[in-house]
């Protein structure tokens, strides 16, 4: 079975009040996209489909892709203004896919074993998310009160990859466009689960996770990655 990582890196970050997109942005010598493209390098995935904002198409080619040698790396594509739009762009490139495996560049300390995992489970399942158990209680708010408590027990945090059959996902994706056409509602789609949930009624599988699967998206979040790599590199020392 063939398996193909779409990794999406097309988005502004609008959140990081930043020049520059955080994907981009420098950590210990290294952009942030290069760490998730690393692990999916060293995965069991057959290639890679990068989705990066147009301008940065040549950059990512030379810069990342060729300088840092990610030879499953076949396809670098300008995304769409909204995340799920990139993720059509990755998928219309992944014609020989028979899964794919969706993950946000963001997400730099994902590991080859999470990796595997999703591989696995979305041969049984055909769809699965990596998510964890939220710590805070999480509330809805609306105009600034509080108008709903979900039990937390009920309560996930998805993180990517999001992996799919693709024959299922690109059904969703006939769906949700023939439903926007005749609606013409933009609904909030922050993440494909999302769309195949709502589309096909397909059950998603949790796949339980790791915390420090963190998605780089305010400031703060730098020095997390920081210390997340500090303890990585001190595991090592202290295992040799
Ligand atoms: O905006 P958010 O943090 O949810 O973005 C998650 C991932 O999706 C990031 O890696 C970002 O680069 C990507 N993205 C994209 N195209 C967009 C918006 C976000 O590829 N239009």
């Amino acid at each position: 079975k063939h398996v193909t990582a779409i990794v999406l890196a097309a988005g502004k970050g609008n959140r990081m009040h930043s020049d520059i997109p955080k994907q981009y942005m420098d950590m210990q010598g290294y952009p942030v996209i290069y760490y998730a493209l690393k692990a999916f390098e060293e995965s069991k995935v057959d290639d890679i489909i990068l989705v990066t904002g147009a301008e940065d198409v040549a950059f990512c080619t030379k810069d990342i892709v060729q300088k840092y040698h990610f030879t499953k790396v076949k396809d670098v594509v300008p995304g769409g203004a909204e995340r799920y739009l990139s993720v059509l762009e990755g998928l219309k490139k992944a014609q020989n896919a028979d899964y794919v495996l969706i993950h946000d560049g963001a997400r730099p300390m994902i590991g080859t074993e999470d990796i595997e995992k999703s591989m696995q489970m979305v041969e049984q399942e055909k769809a699965c998310v990596l998510a964890t158990p939220v710590k805070d209680t999480i509330k809805v708010v609306t105009k600034g009160y509080v108008t709903d408590t979900p039990d937390r027990d009920t309560l996930w945090a998805m993180q990517t990859p999001q992996s799919f059959s693709t024959e299922l996902l690109r059904n969703a994706y006939i769906q949700l466009e023939t439903k926007q056409k005749k609606e013409k509602i933009v609904p909030n789609i922050t993440d494909d689960a999302m769309i195949v949930e709502y589309m096909t009624g397909h059950k998603i599988r949790i796949i339980p996770g790791n915390y420090a699967n963190i998605k780089i998206t305010t400031p703060d979040d730098f020095y997390t990655m920081r210390a997340l790599l500090d303890a990585q590199e001190n595991a090592q020392i202290y295992i040799d």
